[in-house]
């Protein structure tokens, strides 16, 4: 049994300014079977700025709109949850955390009891930053490094990142039809973990970054973070169903 941490990403969960409700139902069935297989599951999603979007077209290059838009989306996204993991039995919770709980023993403690108890009644914990109070995810990174933060300190010994890249590469694939993919990884360098967004950085550039400091973070503390598609669940579902490494890159540790 293995403690998991889930993330997916807007671009997953959005398509032309609505939720993609296809891939949502895909994602709450893969999530059923893992528990069934006895692994303890925690979501981390994205989503609610989209899902507000979908009820009022407000411009969303605002911080001030978006954080509107995640108020508005933020209920929406769990309302869609429930009603599908209902459908597989199961009930579903909403935790919504600000970055600056990880700062404070005492706040970590006490989420840590309400995430437990919730597992360990087979709910299954979605956890969102609480975009109004706290806006940084909103700005710059779209979860990947609050779920890391979720992965380590709730006790997971995986982070999954599902998104719309199937992999990492050894630059970007979108750009470069060469662009090689890296099954494994265990060291990240330190340029490889600096924002850059020109088109002369071929290395790494937007949403990939935040992941690769999600993975960065957890390998310092002796945790593995897997990334895969959250398009096609195929390559995760083998990882971590019938433990067969056929797509996706890990992220893992010197074991020594
Ligand atoms: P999501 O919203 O699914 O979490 P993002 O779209 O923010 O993910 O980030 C993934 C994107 O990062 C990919 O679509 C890809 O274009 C880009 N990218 C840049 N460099 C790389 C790389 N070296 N390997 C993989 N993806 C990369």
């Amino acid at each position: 049994m293995k403690r998991l941490v889930i993330k997916v990403g807007s671009h997953v969960l959005a398509e032309d300014g609505n939720i993609a409700k296809e891939r949502m139902l895909a994602l709450v069935q893969f999530i059923a079977e893992l528990k069934a297989h006895k692994h303890e599951v925690i979501l981390v999603s994205s989503g609610a700025v989209a899902a507000g979007f979908t009820q009022l077209p407000l411009d969303r290059t605002s911080i001030a709109n978006r954080q509107a838009l995640a108020a508005i989306g933020q209920p929406l996204l769990l309302k869609m949850y429930q009603e599908k993991f209902e459908k597989f039995g199961l009930l579903c919770s909403q935790v919504l955390l600000s970055a600056d709980v990880f700062d404070s023993e005492k706040h970590i403690s006490h989420a840590k009891v309400a995430i437990d108890t919730l597992i360990e009644n087979g709910v299954v914990p979605i956890i969102n930053e609480n975009d109004t109070v706290s806006v940084e995810e909103l700005v710059f990174g779209d979860n990947d490094r609050l779920s890391a933060h979720v992965a380590h300190h709730f006790d997971a010994s995986l982070l999954v990142i599902l998104s719309d890249i199937d992999a990492y590469y050894d630059k970007d694939p979108n750009r470069y039809d060469d662009a090689v993919c890296i099954d494994e990884v265990t060291h990240i360098s330190g340029s490889e973990l600096i924002a850059d967004q020109s088109p002369s950085n071929e290395f790494a550039t937007g949403g990939i970054v935040t992941k690769l400091q999600a993975a960065d973070f957890l390998m310092r503390h002796q945790k593995e973070m897997f990334l895969a598609s959250g398009f096609d669940l195929s390559d995760i579902k083998s990882y971590l169903i019938e433990y067969k490494h056929l797509g996706g890159t890990l992220f893992t540790f010197n074991k020594e």
